[in-house]
């Protein structure tokens, strides 16, 4: 009789092993992570190309997998874009967000600058503009400023429905920034329809000064443009001493990138900015 339950036992511990272990579509394995609330937010500074003082921060999503440890972007927002899981993604990571940034509302700079990535399909309802909503209630901070990047990748259509609710989510105090700016193809016409606040120019036109004039040329041009369109620059990926020069003496206003920071858990990054700035 003990034999039979401990068989029974092991069999059961065999099967639980297997459902935790066998390869499964990332689809299903997306939904669970939802579900158990594995996306947390990390922040990577952005900083006043002048005086190097922190004004803000991008918030950059993690996968804290059981097994796998921190999993980057990369490896899974393609799939979550395309299956649409990205909406609750985001969702969930503006929440987060907004629960810990709330702890801290009375140490931040004001302004305070928070960046988020949108993705192009998230623009097609009025989720967004109610998760906005949300997210300001939450936050209950004015200085607090939502900053949306959408990403010049996907082509962002510019629609009836668009229009009206990038006019909805401006007086609602949000801002609109235009991410990976160079490498799409977002035509003018495009860019002046949404009233857009920043351009984030791509890390690779800033990986390439001092070695290719092309990038140059475009980060030149890109500052005129972002004059006559009153729009604020905020440059990517800036590495070296030289970079970040560079980018001032063209008179880009803000600057992030591994010279600065790299990207780290929200709470930690919160921490630290009240350490520093109490002492
Ligand atoms: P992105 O929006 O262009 O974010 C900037 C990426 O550049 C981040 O990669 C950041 O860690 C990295 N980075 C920052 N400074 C430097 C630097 O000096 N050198 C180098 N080599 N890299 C630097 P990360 O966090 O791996 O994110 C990759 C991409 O995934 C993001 O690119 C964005 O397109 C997407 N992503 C991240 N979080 C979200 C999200 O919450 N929603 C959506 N829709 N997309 C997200
Ligand atoms: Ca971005
Ligand atoms: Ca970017
Ligand atoms: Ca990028």
């Amino acid at each position: 009789y003990i034999l039979v339950i401990l068989l029974a036992q092991i069999l059961f511990s065999i099967f639980c092993w297997w459902q935790l272990n066998r390869p499964r579509p990332l689809y299903l394995e997306l939904e669970r992570a939802i579900r158990k609330k594995e996306f947390v937010p990390y922040a990577q500074p952005i900083v006043d190309a002048i005086t190097k003082e922190t004004i803000g921060i991008e918030i950059l999503m993690r996968w804290k997998h059981p097994f796998q440890g921190i999993v980057r972007p990369d490896l899974f927002i393609p799939q979550a874009e395309d299956s649409g899981l990205i909406i609750p993604m985001t969702d969930l990571l503006l929440k987060e967000t907004a629960k810990q940034l709330r702890e801290y509302k009375h140490d931040l700079p004001t302004p305070f600058h928070v960046g988020v990535n949108i993705s192009p399909q998230h623009c097609k309802s009025s989720i967004l503009l109610d998760e906005c909503k949300v997210f300001i209630d939450e936050v209950s901070n004015h200085n607090v400023i939502l900053v949306l990047e959408l990403t010049e990748r996907g082509a962002l259509e510019v629609s009836e429905f668009t229009r009206g609710l990038f006019y909805d989510l401006k007086m609602l105090g949000c801002k609109i920034a235009i991410d990976d700016f160079g490498t799409g193809h977002s035509s003018l016409v495009n860019l002046q329809e949404i009233n857009l606040d920043y351009l984030k120019i791509d890390r690779v036109f800033v990986k390439n000064i001092g070695v290719d004039c092309t990038s140059e040329h475009l980060i030149e041009s890109t500052v005129e443009l972002a004059k006559r369109l009153s729009l604020r620059i905020i440059a990517e990926g800036v590495e070296t001493e030289a970079q970040a020069e560079y980018l001032k003496k063209q008179g880009i206003e803000n600057l992030q990138g591994f010279l600065f920071a790299k990207p780290i858990p929200l709470g930690e990054f919160l921490q630290n900015y009240n350490q520093n700035i109490s002492v």
